[in-house]
């Protein structure tokens, strides 16, 4: 028979750490809860639980951080949220709370937070009533705890460029007047007036502020149709975040706005391939002739490319331009993942690692802008698929960006999992210490000196 004492420390140790455990759980942030109006509250008992993927998970103290002021909150119509019962550990789908005496229905809320941040966990969420697809934000887990929100999320980069807070709208409009003033108007203009005013686009503001980086959108088309486009949403049970251009704008119109600029803003840079169009390697030539149009009247700042990569030949031309950077996106560095998101049309990975390679054969500094999902980016063969691509291609820079998309949209198109997902943060410290090299951030940067 075993030993009578042994026994009972081990009841002990499991008590003490159940008891451990569930001190632990009590000094979770607080679930929220929203009613049918989106007038958001903190639930009196249950506490705040993350999805990876589509799997509740306990979240850990280092998942957590205080949510910055600029960060926005949502609530998800028809869909409860999924909280944790401090007491036993277990997830709880809340539909209604009683309150006094009156029952509420419960609708989850999640977090958009502010840029330089990533996600570390999904709000936890039945989606099971949901006949709708949510518009495209980073749905984030939030909580609330001590008198403040807290979230899912930690630091990658801050810069001071992109802060919120060095946006005040107070100052753009005069800026806009005296800009239109000083400079010939033209479709392109009134285009990026529309997208700084409307579309709150931080780098049309720059345009206008005269600073920073800047935008030069051209294309109309693209041969891809990423499930989370940001301006061509063919589903109309979803709109677009943007509108997406509907000209071509003048050779004229781009050298004339980017010569400007890059002459006068301070750290300038100029990106084509924006939110608001489509590909824009689907415009290469007239790209390449801006750029050396661009060269032969100024020396300054940097003139940067975001793209999908899926051209290696066009993207030469256009590096031989005297194109300085370019940023590849894709949401995954594994075929059938990028497959399942990208839906590209006459191209796939292959073609996307051959122009980051490409890329920095040519000298370009070469970012990839890997649009991060908790529960698929973190998943071991991800992380390692992506080890692959990083030490086959030399890549100087991976911006972390989460991905906006309505999760559960999302991981009904992802193929199902092979391996296990051990964590966003955790995946974050591995490419550390993989690749020391290799800069992690969430911001394109001049790599021009201001000549
Ligand atoms: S590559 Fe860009 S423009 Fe094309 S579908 Fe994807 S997000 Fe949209």
């Amino acid at each position: 028979m075993k030993d009578p004492l042994e026994l009972f420390s081990n009841l002990l140790l499991v008590r003490t750490e159940q008891a451990m455990k569930n001190e632990y759980l009590k000094n979770l942030p607080y679930m929220l809860y929203a009613d049918k109006d989106g007038q958001i509250y903190d639930h009196p008992y249950f506490r705040m639980a993350g999805f990876s993927g589509c799997y509740s998970v306990v979240l850990g103290e280092e998942d957590l951080m205080p949510m910055p002021e600029f960060s926005k909150l949502f609530f998800i119509p028809d869909c409860p949220p999924i909280g944790l019962d401090p007491s036993t550990g277990e997830f709880k789908t809340v539909s209604e709370i009683e309150v006094d005496g009156v029952v509420t229905k419960c609708f989850a809320v999640a977090a958009f937070i502010e840029p330089g941040l990533v996600r570390s966990h999904l709000p936890a969420v039945d989606y099971g009533p949901k006949s709708y697809i949510l518009p495209m934000w980073a749905y984030t887990a939030v909580g609330f705890m001590d008198e403040s929100y807290w979230t899912a999320a930690f630091r990658i980069e801050y810069n001071h460029k992109w802060d919120p807070r060095n946006y005040d709208d107070r100052e753009l409009i005069p800026a806009i007047e005296k800009f239109q003033k000083e400079q010939h108007g033209g479709p392109l203009v009134d285009h990026l007036i529309n997208c700084a005013t409307k579309n709150h686009c931080f780098a049309a503001k720059n345009l206008f502020l005269k600073r920073w980086e800047a935008p030069l959108p051209v294309s109309q088309t693209c041969n891809a149709a990423c499930l989370g486009c940001l301006s061509l949403q063919p589903d109309l049970s979803c709109e677009a975040s943007h509108e997406r251009i509907s000209f071509t704008p003048s050779k004229e119109e781009i050298v004339a706005l980017a010569v400007k600029h890059l002459d006068q803003a301070p750290e300038a840079i100029v990106s084509f391939g924006q939110g608001c169009e489509g590909e824009p390697l689907m415009e290469h030539s007239l790209i390449a002739d801006s750029i050396r149009e661009i060269r032969r009247k100024t020396n300054k700042g940097t003139i940067n490319l975001n793209t999908n990569g899926s051209w290696p030949e066009r993207m030469s031309a256009v590096a031989k331009s005297g194109l300085d950077s370019v940023r590849i996106s894709l949401n995954s560095a594994r075929p059938e993942f990028y497959k399942a998101y990208c839906r590209p049309k006459n191209y796939d990975l292959t073609d996307v690692a051959a122009s980051i390679s490409l890329s920095k054969e040519m000298g370009l500094y070469t970012m990839i802008n890997y649009l991060v999902f908790p529960g698929i980016t973190d998943q071991e063969d991800e992380i390692e698929a992506l080890g692959d691509l990083i030490e086959k291609t030399g890549v100087n820079f991976v911006h972390l960006k989460n991905l906006d998309i309505d999760p559960q949209l999302y991981m009904q198109n992802m193929p199902a999992p092979k391996s296990k997902a051990i964590g966003m943060k955790q995946m974050v410290d591995i490419l550390r210490q993989e690749f020391p090299d290799v800069e992690l951030g969430y911001f394109n940067k001049p790599v021009r000196a201001d000549t």
